[in-house]
């Protein structure tokens, strides 16, 4: 190659990355060939290369959501059996998967026992929101109330109430299994109380609005809290027993019957 033609390629090279296209410096070459190949246009040949950088910026930009999010394990609609939840309407998941509501700030509230798929379905609603391009931040009720105390020891409370209110939607898992003290509730307090109108919140918990006086210690703030978090809310019930429990007893059911049919045999 000689010198005059490498100059314009070392300066697209720079500018490229002056201008932070690396999907485009590394695809231009081929895309050039095949719309060479194609004959496609000029503009056809940057629309091309335009549309690979927005895709690998999506695509990364996800990617860094959903770890920013920190949600505890891989879970996903694919993966969740809604035949196993038939009281679960289907339909009402699928709608908040839109995450209309988060653009509206509403709060969400999954109730039901343990083992019935909240946390299942409170990542997977968490991811497709990073996917579309909200940041999530997921923790337990117990995790985040810790945070919260140990970040007013540290005189650090207003600046972590600050990157919270930040943040679209906040996920609060296990809210129910741990009581809290009298500074946790109050802080959990003004956390729910922050989110109101000014971002989305999901909560899952396995106790009845009546028995949430029983973690948060005390009626009256029960009530407020109640009143903030209850005001634009969509309530997902998921009646059932426990998925693991029925699908062990579903497979020992099964080991049974092919005993059965083994005496038989023999
Ligand atoms: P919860 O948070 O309600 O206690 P989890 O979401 O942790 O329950 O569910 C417990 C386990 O059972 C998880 O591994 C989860 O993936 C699985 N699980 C629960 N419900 C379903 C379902 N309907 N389909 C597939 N897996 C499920
Ligand atoms: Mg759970």
């Amino acid at each position: 190659m000689s010198q005059k033609q490498q100059l314009p390629e070392l300066l697209l090279h720079h500018h490229l990355k002056a201008l932070r296209l690396p999907t485009v410096l590394r695809e231009y070459p081929k895309v050039a060939d095949q719309c060479a190949h194609d004959k496609a246009d000029y503009a056809g040949f940057l629309l091309r290369l335009s549309e690979l950088e927005l895709l690998e910026r999506e695509r990364k930009g996800t990617e860094r959501r959903i770890k920013a999010a920190r949600f505890p394990t891989v879970k996903s609609f694919e993966e969740f059996d809604f035949m196993a939840t038939p009281s679960l309407n289907k339909k009402q998941i699928f709608e908040l998967a839109r995450c209309e509501w988060i653009d509206a700030k509403e709060a969400l509230i999954m109730i039901g026992n343990p083992g019935v798929g909240k946390t299942h379905l409170a990542v997977a609603l968490g991811r497709t929101a990073c996917q579309r391009g909200y940041s999530v931040l997921f923790c337990t009720a117990a995790g985040l109330v810790n945070t919260l105390i140990e970040a007013r020891d540290e005189k650090a409370l207003l600046r972590l109430q600050a990157r919270l209110a930040r943040i679209p939607l906040l996920v609060v898992d296990e809210l129910g299994y741990v009581p809290f003290s009298r500074t946790g509730a109050e802080l959990l307090f003004e956390i729910f109380s922050q989110r109101y109108e000014a971002g989305s919140i999901m909560v899952t918990t396995n106790l009845p609005f009546e028995e949430w006086p029983s973690v948060l210690g005390s009626e009256r703030l029960t009530g407020a809290l109640l009143d903030r978090l209850t005001h634009r809310v969509h309530i997902v019930p998921i009646e059932g027993e426990s998925y693991r429990l029925a699908q062990s007893r579903k497979s020992r059911r099964s080991e049974r019957r092919g005993q059965k049919t083994e005496e038989v045999a023999t």
